[in-house]
């Protein structure tokens, strides 16, 4: 029995013609006549406004933005920022791991030395907040916790320039990001527990 012998009959023209080059029949259903049901229209009617009765007690999900402020959870996706220690040292030691993976190259760093020979910070990193799709790569690939997605979301500016983020605009302290860093390491957990 060959390939196309296995495949159900109904999926077979999707196949496009059969072995021996002849195209496949296909069984065309047209429904000409509506019953009386579905003519009459009414039940389709009550069904619509029962289910707009019912959604109209029900919790609401939508805000009254810019009226009411963005409800804060440490798993959105916001403003990527960088963390700063509470001795105001930079967590980032230029690695540029997160400016490789970054789909939308939206990273630059300007790499530099510290007085420490094993360490390095950034003289300069920026995020360009145009092209920035918010996608957090850059806070998965980071081994230093140093970049993290924040809960703004606010991030509309009237020129161009203002978009580009620089490390001065980007350096947050730890303390106020801790609570996305522990969603992080839940969620990262849960993702890469070992197979069984
Ligand atoms: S969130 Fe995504 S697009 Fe934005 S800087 Fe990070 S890796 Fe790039
Ligand atoms: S933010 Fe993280 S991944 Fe990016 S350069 Fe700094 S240490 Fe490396």
């Amino acid at each position: 029995m060959s390939g196309y012998d296995q495949v159900p009959e109904a999926a077979r023209p999707f196949l496009g013609p059969t072995p021996s080059g002849k195209p496949v029949p296909v069984k065309v259903l047209r429904k000409d006549r509506l019953d009386w049901k579905e003519k009459v229209a009414l039940i389709e009617i009550f069904k619509g406004m029962g289910f707009t009765l019912r959604e109209m007690f029900r919790p609401r999900f939508t805000i009254q933005f810019p009226e009411e402020p963005f409800p804060r959870h440490p798993s959105v996706k916001g403003r990527p920022v960088l963390a700063k220690n509470p001795d105001g040292s930079i967590r980032c030691v230029s690695c540029g791991l997160c400016e490789f993976v970054c789909p939308a190259r939206a990273i630059t760093i300007d790499p530099g030395e510290t007085s420490d020979p094993i360490q390095r910070e950034p003289r300069d990193f920026q995020i360009d907040m145009l092209r920035c799709i918010l996608c957090g790569m850059c806070e998965e690939a980071c081994p230093e916790e140093a970049i993290l997605m924040s809960d703004e979301l606010l991030m509309a500016t009237d020129a161009r320039p203002k978009a580009l983020h620089h490390l001065e605009d980007l350096l947050v302290p730890v303390e106020k990001l801790q609570e996305r860093i522990d969603y992080t390491k839940r969620m990262y957990r849960k993702w890469n527990r070992p197979q069984s």
